[in-house]
């Protein structure tokens, strides 16, 4: 897995614009749509917190998406 750096990481949290393209909340990782289409498992791994697992649900969100 190409696991990119902390400052890309810690810059999709403050963006509000999703992966996708659509509007997103800050500090969420991506909007309501992707995130609602994650398997459960996924959705729960993504409240991990920077540097304590975020980074890998992250790639893995975004790769099961597209
Ligand atoms: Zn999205």
């Amino acid at each position: 897995m190409n696991v990119k750096d902390a400052v890309f990481y810690a810059g999709v949290l403050a963006s509000e614009e999703c992966q996708c393209g659509a509007e997103k909340l800050k500090r969420n990782a991506l909007c309501w749509r992707c995130f609602n289409s994650l398997p459960t498992h996924m959705k729960n791994d993504l409240y991990q917190k920077l540097g304590y697992g975020f980074e890998a649900a992250y790639e893995a969100a975004v790769a099961w998406l597209n």
